[in-house]
């Protein structure tokens, strides 16, 4: 009788390259699927904010959160929609989570770039992320605006607030002047001694001339406060 022979080394780490490489050829394959769908202008990829009940399904086949929880749910506060504009009266699409996605396609600003991935109407921060939600719909906005660059977080928060600032300022003064000191004028008022406006801060002032590469998974981690979107692998194994 032949006894299995214990595998030697070499043949361990064949085994090894072959399961990658086969990892590799299912990424492939799959991301082939989904380039095609697109190519073929019956779909397209749109970034959307997870409605607050999670129900959607996560159809990538590699899922990394459905290996770790058995379930697909997408629990994250964004995903993918891969909708079907081939009938219009019947939207229907598959979802995935936005990781799940940048694996199986790395370049998704060629996609913006291309019109194949589009925003789901304006996307912005989780309520309780104590960003500022303005600035986070501008930041997501100009991801897409220039394929796949944006700026700070920090130029889009800075900016705001000394605006903010100063429209409130030049207001107050007008206000003043019309109703604070009627017909005498003040010698501390702008307007009756026709001084100039505080000066409005300028964009320029604010954010550098190009914007720069970040990963849409990292640039939602960010306007949500997080050092990930998923954190898929704190969610508890469903049994
Ligand atoms: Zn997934
Ligand atoms: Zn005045």
């Amino acid at each position: 009788m032949d006894l299995p022979q214990p595998q030697t080394e070499d043949a361990v780490s064949s085994k090894r390259i072959n399961k990658t490489g086969k990892k590799q050829r299912d990424r492939d394959e799959e991301a082939a699927y989904i380039i095609d769908d697109l190519k073929s202008g019956n779909f397209i990829l749109l970034l959307q904010e997870t409605p607050k009940v999670k129900m959607s399904h996560c159809q990538a086949w590699g899922c990394m959160p459905r290996k770790r929880t058995g379930k697909p749910v997408i629990k994250s506060h964004y995903r993918f929609m891969l909708k079907d504009i081939s009938v219009s009266s019947k939207p229907k699409g598959e979802y995935y989570h936005v990781t799940c996605l940048e694996r199986l396609l790395p370049d998704l600003s060629a996609l913006v770039r291309d019109g194949h991935l589009k925003m789901d109407g304006y996307i912005s921060a989780p309520l309780d992320s104590k960003v500022c939600l303005e600035s986070s719909v501008e930041m997501i906005a100009d991801w897409f605006k220039y394929g796949g660059r944006t700026f700070d977080l920090g130029c889009y928060e800075n900016f705001k607030k000394d605006h903010r600032e100063w429209e409130e300022d030049w207001s107050v003064r007008w206000i003043d002047h019309q109703l604070g000191h009627g017909e005498q004028p003040d010698n501390a008022c702008n307007y009756c001694q026709s001084l100039p406006d505080p000066e409005e801060p300028k964009k320029s002032d604010y954010f550098p001339e190009e914007p720069s590469v970040i990963l849409l998974s990292q640039l939602l981690a960010t306007v949500s406060g997080q050092s990930h979107i998923d954190k898929w692998w704190r969610w508890k194994k469903q049994t």
